[in-house]
């Protein structure tokens, strides 16, 4: 064999070069396990406003990980060499964007146009994680990616789902004028380990309440409905679209099509944590949509995807993470 050939063929099977920006997140710093268990190297790109040291801290002196602590504001060098890149940086949680919202415009919005032209230049492909919010408050359920969303762009909600839908339009428009590799993953609601305490959302909040001996916070009547995915799940699902063959036409729905009353979550969350607190109300924030449920019909014939991983399951998952993360118990006894 040639050395021009064996160099060939070394470069052929080099490691994929993997950038994820939000990886210190919730999702990232799940996503950037994987790819790094998958044999990638791995760049997480990270601000730490909502994400945190200590989620990827056992991946810290990796030989394949590093760490790049940048806004996706502001450009990223032409020097950073990629192969694929999932932009996840944004803050997720309504409380999060509510106390940034211009930021948090701004973050979807000039954080996609610099991952484009990285992608662009150096011919990457790049999944946004996008969100179920693109739909708003849906008027069809379950929602399906044709559905073109109701959202009302002067509402509290909007700097998150108005910065999501301009970033898909960049996204296609890139793909559309300069040929850039795109894929889009619509999210749904995603629940897991390492959702931080105080993070606002409604899974941690009502684990937390429930294994503090808190009142445990209903928003509204509880009757509005959300529909929860493991991570371990989400995760499978965004590599998979990553690497799905040929050409992905459009958006894909990302999510666990079992659709639960707040009531019923909050009822499930109490008698699996063995909690006694009070369940109570309290106001239902401004343009809170009524109902979330994701027609994953793509998702299964394009990826071969299906979520399995059920409520209880998952959710003793993440109450022993919460246990663990209130100090109630060692953390050797984490799921
Ligand atoms: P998260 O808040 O835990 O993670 C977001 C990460 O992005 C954090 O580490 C944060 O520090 C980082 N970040 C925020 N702004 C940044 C900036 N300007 N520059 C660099 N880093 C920045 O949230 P998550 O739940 O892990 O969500 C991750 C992504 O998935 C988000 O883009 C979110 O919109 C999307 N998503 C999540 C869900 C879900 O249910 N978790 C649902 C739909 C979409
Ligand atoms: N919610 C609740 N109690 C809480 C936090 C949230 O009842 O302590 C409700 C919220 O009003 C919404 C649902 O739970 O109807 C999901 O909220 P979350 O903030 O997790 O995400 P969203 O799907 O609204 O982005």
């Amino acid at each position: 064999m040639t050395h021009v050939r064996m160099a060939r063929d070394a470069a052929s099977r080099r490691r994929p070069r993997i950038l994820v920006t939000g990886g210190a997140g919730f999702l990232g710093s799940h996503l950037c396990d994987r790819l790094i268990g998958r044999g990638a190297q791995v760049v997480c790109l990270d601000n730490f406003s909502t994400g945190r040291r200590q989620n990827i801290e056992p991946l810290i002196g990796h030989p394949r990980f590093s760490l790049l602590v940048h806004d996706v504001v502001d450009p990223l060098p032409a020097s950073l060499d990629v192969d694929e890149i999932y932009n996840l940086a944004c803050p997720a949680s309504p409380p999060a964007y509510a106390a940034a919202p211009i930021r948090t415009t701004l973050t979807s919005v000039l954080g996609a146009l610099n991952l484009l032209a990285l992608a662009t230049a150096r011919n990457a492909r790049i999944l946004q994680a996008s969100t179920s919010e693109v739909y708003g408050d849906p008027e069809v359920s379950p929602q399906p990616e044709s559905y073109r969303g109701h959202v009302d762009p002067t509402g509290p909600r909007a700097c998150y789902d108005e910065g999501k839908r301009c970033a898909e339009s960049l996204f296609f428009d890139h793909a559309r004028m300069l040929g850039t590799r795109i894929r889009i993953a619509r999210i749904f609601n995603t629940y897991g380990p390492r959702m931080s305490i105080d993070d606002g959302r409604v899974t941690s909040n009502l684990i937390v309440q429930a294994l503090s001996g808190a009142d445990m916070t209903v928003y509204g009547d509880g009757t509005q409905t959300r529909s929860f995915c493991y991570v371990d799940e989400t995760v499978e699902a965004l590599i998979r679209l990553m690497a799905a063959p040929g050409d992905v036409e459009g958006p894909v729905n990302i999510g666990n099509p079992d659709e639960r009353t707040i009531n019923d979550f909050a009822a499930i969350v109490r008698r699996m944590a063995g909690s006694r607190s009070r369940i109570v109300y309290r106001p239902l924030p401004v343009h809170d949509p009524r109902r979330r449920c994701p027609d994953i019909a793509a998702a299964v014939r394009l990826l071969d995807w299906i979520p399995n991983v059920g409520l209880e399951a998952g959710l003793a998952r993440t109450i022993a993470h919460f246990r663990t993360e209130l100090g109630r118990v060692p953390a050797e006894r984490e799921a």
